[in-house]
């Protein structure tokens, strides 16, 4: 599979001002598979449409953040998410001369590998396919926009660019970059095996995808009635900002979702500011001037060390009163048992998936590649279908 650059002329779509340690759409690594560049749109444009025109990214809208989709309309998805760690990651990129259309495919593609239920979804697919090579939900979106998405004539999945696909493995066991970098040599899984680091667009989505979930989990959980203002004053990076806003607007005592709101906006304004100058800092203390010497570096997209500490608190904080709360357990427990008793029923009778899955060589992954993909609603739907029993 030859790498193959598209030599779109810099003017089209460009940015006014990028930095030299930006991803250049027109010195791009190129495709698996040949295409001619598109007349408007620069390569890493190409690939955000292609993200937003695909079946996986229209699913996210009834896929689980932390609370089932039919738990409550205004809670997040993973399309909203998604969503709002693009305009966080694009605000950002765009302060530091990073590429936008860059950081927003990435950003829209990041979540696409995820299964239905969140993490508790995930974890029990990994259980079953223990035997079979596990289930990782970041080598899984790979797998979407690289294999799973059927809308070209000539080749599978989406055909993205490297950068936009590098971004989008952020993470990778041993034995699993050393596969892909079997299969692709030099390619995505070989910075797993160097430990060297991917572009800066991708760091910084990894960044803005924990600004915006510890923002709106704050948001959700409140709004939830799970957590309570009491106990996120607690936390010191939101207490901080609670008592900012307060001093400032007393009268939001009498309003408590607007004092909410404010106090996560400053929050999230602070962080986004933070990383602008802590990643700036970095760059002209190790002098860093190509993108070559960024991948060599350390990763250079960062919190400033007092931010990451009161970050990890929070982080802390909604792990422990919101992802482990009783009633937030109780519905994980339900959607463990949708997916362990889906993937064993599949496996029996595998003529109950569609045909592409069900005469793959390969049972047990096209099995995991079909539950993951599902939304909540239809695995639950397929759930009472197979068993006859109806859960959550
Ligand atoms: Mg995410």
């Amino acid at each position: 599979m030859a790498m193959y650059a598209e030599s779109v002329a810099l003017s089209i779509g460009s940015q006014s001002s990028l930095s030299a340690l930006a991803c250049d759409p027109a010195h791009s690594r190129g495709r698996r598979f040949a295409e001619a560049p598109a007349p408007t749109r620069n390569a890493f444009q190409r690939d955000r449409d292609r993200i937003v025109h695909s079946t996986a990214f229209r699913r996210l809208v009834y896929k689980t953040q932390v609370f089932l989709n039919h738990e409550g309309d205004l809670f997040r998805t993973r399309l909203t998410h998604s969503l709002e760690v693009a305009q966080l990651g694009r605000s950002i990129a765009r302060a530091l001369g990073l590429n936008e259309d860059l950081v927003e495919a990435v950003a829209l593609a990041h979540d696409l590998g995820h299964t239905p239920f969140g993490h508790a979804g995930q974890d029990v697919l990994n259980e079953c396919m223990t035997e079979h090579g596990g289930f990782e939900h970041n080598l899984q979106s790979l797998r979407v926009v690289d294999q799973l998405e059927e809308r070209y004539p000539a080749f599978d999945g989406l055909n993205l660019s490297f950068e936009t696909r590098e971004g989008v493995l952020k993470h990778c066991s041993r034995a699993n970059a050393e596969q892909l970098e079997q299969m692709e040599p030099g390619g995505v899984g070989r910075r797993f095996i160097d430990h060297t680091q991917p572009s800066l667009e991708a760091q910084l989505c990894n960044l803005a995808d924990a600004i915006a979930y510890n923002a709106h989990d704050i948001d959700d959980g409140v709004r939830s009635g799970l957590i309570s203002m009491e106990q996120l004053l607690q936390v010191d990076l939101f207490a901080d900002y609670h008592q900012q806003t307060l001093a400032e607007h007393p009268g939001l005592l009498a309003k408590p979702r607007r004092l909410l709101y404010e106090s996560i906006r400053r929050m999230l304004s602070d962080q986004v500011y933070d990383v602008i100058d802590t990643t700036r800092r970095a760059v002209a203390y190790l002098g860093v001037r190509t993108l070559d010497q960024a991948r060599l570096a350390g990763p250079l997209v960062a919190f400033s060390p007092s931010m990451k500490t009161r970050s990890i608190e929070l982080k802390k904080f909604l792990f422990a009163q919101l992802y482990r709360h009783p009633q937030v357990m109780h519905t994980t427990g339900q959607a463990q048992q949708v997916v362990r008793e889906l993937f064993a029923a599949y496996v029996a009778q595998p003529s109950e998936m569609p045909i592409d899955f069900a005469t793959s060589a390969d049972l047990h992954r096209s099995v995991a590649d079909y539950i993951a993909g599902m939304t909540d609603r239809f695995a639950l739907r397929e759930h009472e279908r197979l068993t006859g029993r109806k859960l959550l």
